[in-house]
């Protein structure tokens, strides 16, 4: 039995920065373990042929935490100063996530009067906490948000209505329409000091094991031992205090144990009860090469439109430059309530791609790759479920936090590694 000062399970983003603290904070020997083989959690890039594609995450900041613990990442980053935009309702490019002459200012004066008073009635009768339908008519009114295609949008991420998903779901996700919708929201935004460096970035060039191999280092440096790659069998309550455990190959032990993992994976671990309520959703990446006639200007483009099951497309090669002469870009779908089958999404890409006429030409699928547990589905009651869980895994000395643990939807890795930082420091106190 090996001891440990803490254990942290996951090194993802959460857990990277968790340990880091950890040891700041004076923890000697701390163990980071990921069942994973690799650090970064759900930062995975594949590579397939001479193509390098992500599964999700693509663009960051750079005065993230994390990039302050482990300053080494700057260097390793590209800057970023691609476009991001949209398919609007019906299939036409817009700017993301709003476009001010094609949402509001070239609709005629009638429709901006049926806006408005879609508006009005939002606001007197939604209440925005209540769904994420409500939320958005709330702020946005009913009308608006289905000419920009949110609704649609909504219901691809989830695969469910957005009158079924929670409003603190959609406070987290589209802070941007309430900050933009409010008069309070403009006045913080315009009185927010400048950041000094708040640039966006992506990853280098040959994949996320490149970038985090310095913080692999890092950690090491720092006396964090890894155990990357380890399956997990349980964890228990050990028979002199703390916590036990236990993978095929090795137990270890500490008075607590900082988890990143999904819920429903700690539980099981832990032995507590599973509870249905609290699901994740599965991201299905599907991966092309492309040569042909591409009509839209963006790296990033969402798929607010009525059709299609894909939500967002990444180019990857406008950032790397083309490989073998060809364009590649990967295309994220949730399809935890679609068949479960890559050659229909497949299929119901290229349709919508037929449709819209926004890619013309040579359009290979050069892989496919599920990814469970890709981000925390907040169906009604989902909250309230996860916070008893939560509150479970603590009465056994498990502080389970991040966007998996804490079954909190982190819109970035920012916001990620912010909250990790702030959950290790009040478990400390
Ligand atoms: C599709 C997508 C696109 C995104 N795009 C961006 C972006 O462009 N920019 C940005 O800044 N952020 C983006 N994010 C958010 C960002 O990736 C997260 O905020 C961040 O990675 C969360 O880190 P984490 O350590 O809390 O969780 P994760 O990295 O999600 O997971 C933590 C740990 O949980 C464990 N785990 C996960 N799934 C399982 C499983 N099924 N079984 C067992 N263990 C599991 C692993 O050990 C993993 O290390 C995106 C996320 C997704 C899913």
């Amino acid at each position: 039995m090996e001891r440990f000062d803490a254990i942290v399970l996951g090194a993802g983003i959460s857990g990277m920065t968790a340990a880091s603290v950890l040891r700041e904070r004076g923890a000697q020997r701390v163990l980071l373990v990921d069942e994973y083989g690799h650090l970064g959690g759900n930062h995975v890039s594949l590579d397939i042929g001479p193509f390098t594609y992500d599964i999700g995450s693509f663009i960051f900041h750079d005065n993230s935490p994390l990039m302050r613990r482990f300053p080494e990442l700057r260097d390793l980053y590209l800057p970023f100063d691609g476009q991001t935009g949209r398919l609007d309702f019906d299939g036409r490019l817009a700017q993301y996530p709003f476009d001010m002459r094609k949402d509001l200012l070239q609709v005629g004066p009638i429709e901006l009067g049926r806006m408005l008073g879609s508006l009005v009635h939002g606001r007197l009768t939604c209440d925005p906490t209540r769904s994420a339908q409500d939320f958005v008519s709330y702020w946005l009114g009913e009308r608006l948000a289905r000419r920009t295609g949110l609704f649609s949008y909504l219901e691809r991420f989830y695969g469910a209505s957005p009158a079924l998903i929670e409003g603190e779901f959609a406070r987290k996700r589209m802070q941007w329409v309430s900050a933009n919708a409010s008069i309070r929201g403009q006045l913080k935004r315009l009185m927010k000091p400048r950041r000094l460096s708040n640039r966006a970035v992506v990853r280098p060039r040959g994949g996320f094991t490149e970038l985090y191999e310095p913080v692999r280092a890092s950690l090491g440096a720092s006396g964090v031992q890894l155990r990357l790659g380890e399956r997990i069998a349980s964890l228990e309550p050990g028979k002199a205090g703390g916590l036990v455990l236990s993978t095929g190959a090795a137990r270890y032990t500490a008075p607590a144990v900082y988890s990143t993992v999904p819920l429903d994976v700690a539980a099981q671990w832990c032995r507590l009860p599973p509870n249905p309520s609290v699901r994740y959703a599965t991201l299905t990446s599907l991966f092309y090469s492309f040569r042909g006639t591409r009509t839209f200007p963006h790296h990033v483009l969402y798929n607010f439109s009525n059709a299609g099951r894909w939500k967002r497309l990444t180019m990857h090669s406008d950032c790397y430059g083309q490989a073998d002469g060809r364009e590649y870009f990967s295309v994220e779908i949730i399809s935890d309530a679609q068949p479960d089958n890559a050659d229909l999404l497949d299929a119901d890409f290229r349709t919508h791609v037929r449709q819209n006429g926004f890619l013309r030409g040579d359009l290979v699928l050069e892989g496919t790759r599920k990814t469970a547990s890709a981000y925390p589905i907040y169906l009604l009651g989902a909250t309230a479920a996860a916070a008893g869980m939560i509150t479970s895994l603590r009465a056994l000395g498990v502080l389970s936090f991040g966007r998996q643990g804490g079954f909190d939807y982190q819109p970035t890795s920012h916001v990620s590694s912010v909250m990790a930082e702030r959950a290790v420091m009040a478990f400390g106190n």
